[in-house]
């Protein structure tokens, strides 16, 4: 059993890389990716913890980038580039490698949006959201993500948002943080040709996550399969072998399904669990949010020969 979709505290995790190895190590997982957002800086500590522990390390990130070719439409509102989450695995380390280059880019782009949601909490009443508390709860400025904000909007704000239940932080997500929410400032306009270009001739092999939260609305299995396989088609095409069809936060039938149209699509199912510690506690390592995932080993065998 593998995991290849984690996150540390080098970005919206609550384990250190040292943690989330131990952890994975005493699940008897035999490898581990680490898919920190926009940044591969945790990688060298995992490596060190993964080698004591006996666990494979593949190289991960995940970014968040633009759709041009499935474009979002909102009720009357012109459509916009959909934003979309994708996995680079086996990408290269070197600070100085284009698409090293591209992350620094991504990573600028996350502090602006940050400053600006900053601003625009504090016009909505949240003046005791800061920069400086959202590096102190992520431990680095690099690292800040929304589960910091929503945390800091509990912890600093209860007279506006409530008490922190799994439900008020959901519900944060829905009112404030999430794009459809009173305080939502997107992110980058990078288009997904942009990066997967950057890593031509590197050995990156790339993955949709969560597919189905980026590209359907409502989940149903005529919804799967009626936009599913233009979709795989497409990424294909732009350079993708992997759709994460083995998604921990989906149920054993929405993952069979995917499975099937991801294998008819001639791709590689990738899986993962999208573990964040305490910033989303209702999701373990290796088993996701169902409880039920696995993924086999396999996979990875697979990946490696798509380098
Ligand atoms: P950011 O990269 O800062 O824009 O934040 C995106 C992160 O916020 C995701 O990786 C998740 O960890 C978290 N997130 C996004 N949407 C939700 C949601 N609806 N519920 C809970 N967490 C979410
Ligand atoms: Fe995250
Ligand atoms: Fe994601
Ligand atoms: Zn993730």
């Amino acid at each position: 059993m593998i995991d290849l979709h984690t996150h540390s505290t080098f970005s919206d995790g609550s384990d250190t890389p040292a943690q989330l190895a131990q952890t994975a190590h005493d699940l008897g997982l035999s490898a581990i990716a680490l898919t920190d957002h926009d940044t591969t800086a945790s990688h060298e500590e995992m490596a060190a913890a993964c080698e004591r522990g006996g666990l494979e390390l593949v190289s991960g990130v995940e970014v968040s980038l633009r759709d041009h070719e499935f474009p979002r439409q909102r009720h009357g509102e012109p459509a916009i580039a959909r934003s979309v989450h994708v996995l680079a695995y086996f990408l290269p380390l070197d600070p100085a490698h284009p698409l090293q280059l591209k992350l620094a880019s991504l990573r600028r782009d996350r502090d602006v949006r940050n400053r600006k949601l900053v601003a625009l909490l504090q016009e909505q009443g949240l003046e005791r959201i800061t920069i400086d508390y959202l590096a102190t709860l992520s431990g680095n400025v690099d690292s800040i993500g929304r589960p910091h904000f929503a945390r800091a909007m509990f912890e600093l704000h209860p007279e506006i948002v409530g008490e922190r239940t799994d439900e008020a932080w959901n519900r944060l997500f829905i009112d404030w943080l999430g794009s459809e929410g009173r305080a939502y400032v997107p992110k980058t306009s990078m288009p997904i040709e942009e990066f997967v270009d950057s890593a031509k001739g590197s050995g990156t092999v790339f993955s949709i996550a969560h597919p189905l939260v980026n590209y359907l609305d409502a989940v149903t299995s005529q919804g799967i399969q009626s936009t599913m396989p233009r979709v795989m088609a497409s990424l294909r095409e732009r350079g993708f072998a992997g759709i994460e069809a083995y998604y921990g936060g989906t149920s054993a039938q929405t993952r069979a399904l995917m499975v099937k149209l991801t294998r008819d699509a001639g791709m590689i199912p990738t899986g993962g669990s999208d573990y964040h510690g305490h910033y989303k506690e209702d999701t373990s390592l290796g088993f996701g949010y169902s409880g039920d995932l696995r993924v086999p080993d396999e996979i990875l065998d697979e990946l490696k020969a798509a380098r």
